[in-house]
């Protein structure tokens, strides 16, 4: 969420948090330019291997007071100057996404200021203007292309403005983080998969092996068959040779990561030829991955695109990134009124 205040015109932190675990995070903006960012980090799913939902909400719940009152501390703002506080709606896990929403409500009855819903993909779409102070940072200028990559969604966006989405094509079933998840755990290398792959990636050959890419008409992508290609070859070889992973694993994760950059790229340039727009961004969980940025930048020079990388920090669920799709909608002048509640799904935005 975040808050801005009234102040002066010139004076508007926006706190916000995202309430997506592991973090409680709580940003606090001033004009759009982030002036401290505290993070309660959720030590209590480790032993699980994976996200607990009940113990992130209740981990908010407890987290989410102290965070407020430290962000407000570290950036020399009280709860008075508060102009707008803005929330993640959705979509996400519903009992984190309530304790966030409901907070936003009781500061802003408390406070007497406005409260902005944000989509948490807008956010990973409007990442790259997440603005620090002393960091000079380049924007794409709109219209742009967002390859928008994370752990649920796979999409190619055109942005026409902060507030205009147009989707231009997205999978048809898994997304592209989803498959290095689960390939990383079907290869036992852990979770979650894309940082994993991303490492043995580097030590290995992606011209080793080759693996069937689908063949999906448009824009669209589809991302469950080349999980099961990788599985069966897996199995083959095993029969063969019962060492065969242990000691091929860097070249298989370089020549898979290669093959679904591979799948990424072909329909993210043909986007770019069909509607003539060449400032390119990428965004999500997986625009972290080192391949697929080095590979953004080569086909960009190739291609005379502008290409715009959000920093590394805002590539996977951040809470700056959410602060600034509520300022910009704030500054739009869009309100979200009292009665909202949070949506899991995309599809009940
Ligand atoms: P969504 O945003 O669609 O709701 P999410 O919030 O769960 O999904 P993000 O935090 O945006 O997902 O991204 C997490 C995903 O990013 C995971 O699938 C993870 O494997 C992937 N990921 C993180 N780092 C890398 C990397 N270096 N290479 C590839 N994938 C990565
Ligand atoms: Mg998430
Ligand atoms: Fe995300």
């Amino acid at each position: 969420m975040y808050l801005c205040t009234h102040l002066s015109s010139t004076i508007w932190p926006i706190l916000f948090w995202v309430l997506n675990p592991p973090a409680t995070t709580l940003p606090l903006l001033r004009d759009g330019v982030l002036l401290s960012n505290v993070i309660a980090s959720q030590q209590v799913h480790k032993d699980f291997g994976g996200v607990v939902p009940e113990l992130a909400s209740r981990a908010h719940e407890q987290n989410i007071v102290p965070v407020v009152s430290e962000a407000l501390r570290r950036a020399g703002v009280s709860a008075s100057e508060l102009s707008a506080i803005a929330f993640t709606r959705g979509p996400g896990l519903l009992g984190s996404l309530l304790v966030g929403t409901s907070f936003a409500k009781a500061l802003s009855l408390s406070l007497d200021i406005p409260m902005v819903m944000v989509n948490h993909l807008q956010g990973h779409i409007l990442a790259g203007f997440v603005r620090q102070e002393g960091v000079p940072v380049r924007e794409p200028s709109f219209p742009y292309l967002c390859l928008l990559v994370s752990g649920g969604n796979s999409q190619i966006v055109k942005v026409s403005s902060p507030l205009e989405y147009e989707i231009l094509g997205q999978t048809i079933d898994d997304a592209v983080g989803e498959a290095f998840d689960k390939c990383s755990k079907m290869l036992g290398l852990g979770y979650p998969g894309g940082p994993v792959i991303d490492r043995l990636a580097k030590l290995g050959d992606p011209e080793r092996f080759h693996f069937a890419k689908p063949n999906i008409p448009g824009l669209d992508y589809s991302f469950s068959g080349i999980k099961t290609s990788l599985l069966y070859f897996v199995r083959d070889q095993m029969a063969l040779d019962p060492n065969f992973l242990e000691n091929n694993k860097e070249d298989l994760c370089a020549s898979f990561q290669k093959t679904l950059i591979d799948i990424l790229m072909g329909k993210l340039i043909r986007a770019a030829k069909e509607s003539g727009i060449r400032e390119i961004t990428i965004g999500g969980g997986v625009s972290a991955n080192s391949g697929l940025r080095a590979r953004i930048v080569a086909e960009g020079e190739k291609r005379h695109w502008n290409t715009y990388l959000p920093e590394f920090k805002f590539t996977t669920d951040n809470a700056a990134m959410i602060a600034v799709a509520g300022w910009f909608q704030y500054k739009a002048g869009v309100r979200t009124p009292l009665d909202v509640a949070p949506v899991s799904r995309l599809s009940d935005f």
